[in-house]
């Protein structure tokens, strides 16, 4: 049996293991998916212990994204990012970052053209996973963040990509194409990190925040005719996208959004 799994502190509330067992079901593999709630700090040691044990591969959440892209090798885009949020132990460890995969497949699947003017509102980990797949895609970026440093920062390392606060986000989403919340405003409140009236119906809208599926950002986006894209199907092509790196096939795409979306609304 393969044994693969997910290493967070807290992830006691995480839909991944039903939304993977659905995709071992459905492929036949004799696998199963597990949650580790390992101490902050202890990075090291877990990760030597998972290769050890002979654990196929681990995905990574808060608080370790960083951490674990600093003690393995990774590829060049989670190199990039800065942060690794999936593990493939072959010869060791390797690490990818999946988020970046999970927007544009996840903004793809929604018939979107990844061309023209993309806006991150956010600069933590999936900000600069954001920012840096649609950069990749082809689109100008534009980062706003909270705290201007992290966006600068973040804008600097980005090819051609510019920054600025959230006070500048009616400019900045003008002339936008895409726009992507990466921060956590909206999980589970009824706030916004967009003024409603700089949305407009030639925007296409992710979400990052999946709990609610409808944040109010969402809300606002469909009332001014934008395509919008909720947090879970993220969450899903970035698993799916997992799965494809750890069992080098294709993943059953719709079985997987079945048992993920089941388990956020139980
Ligand atoms: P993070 O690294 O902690 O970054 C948090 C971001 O949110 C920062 O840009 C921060 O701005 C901003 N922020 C926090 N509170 C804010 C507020 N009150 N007003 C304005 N900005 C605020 O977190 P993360 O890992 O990037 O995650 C961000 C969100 O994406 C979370 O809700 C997470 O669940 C979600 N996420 C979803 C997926 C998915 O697959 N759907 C994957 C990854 C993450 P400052 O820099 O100013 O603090």
């Amino acid at each position: 049996m393969q044994v693969f799994g997910l290493i967070g502190n807290p992830v006691g509330h995480s839909v991944s293991p039903p939304m993977h067992e659905a995709a071992y079901e459905v492929r036949g593999l004799d696998a199963r998916y597990v949650t580790f709630e390992p101490e902050p700090g202890s990075i090291e040691r877990v990760l030597a212990g998972a290769d050890a044990l002979g654990i196929a591969g681990l995905n990574v959440t808060i608080p370790f994204k960083e951490d674990v892209a600093s003690a393995v090798d990774t590829d060049p885009l989670a190199g990039r990012i800065g942060a690794v949020n999936t593990v493939a132990f072959e010869d060791g460890p390797t690490g990818y970052n999946t988020d970046a995969a999970g927007v544009v497949r996840a903004l793809e699947h929604h018939d979107v053209t990844l061309s023209g003017r993309a806006v991150v509102v956010g600069a933590g980990g999936a900000g600069r996973a954001a920012a840096f797949a649609l950069a990749d895609a082809g689109m100008d970026v534009h980062v706003a963040n909270r705290t201007v440093e992290r966006a600068e920062t973040l804008a600097a390392a980005v090819p051609e990509a510019s920054s600025g606060g959230l006070d500048g986000l009616a400019d900045a989403l003008s002339d936008a194409d895409v726009l992507v919340n990466a921060t956590s405003v909206g999980m589970e409140s009824d706030e916004t990190p967009v003024p409603k009236a700089a949305l407009h119906a030639d925007l296409a809208v992710l979400d990052a925040v999946y709990a609610p599926l409808e944040t109010r950002l969402l809300a606002d986006a469909a009332e001014v005719g934008a395509t919008t894209v909720d947090g879970a199907w993220m969450l899903l092509f970035q698993g799916v996208e997992a799965f494809e790196i750890w069992t080098g096939r294709d993943a059953p795409v719709d079985a997987m959004n079945e048992a993920l979306r089941d388990a956020l609304s139980s």
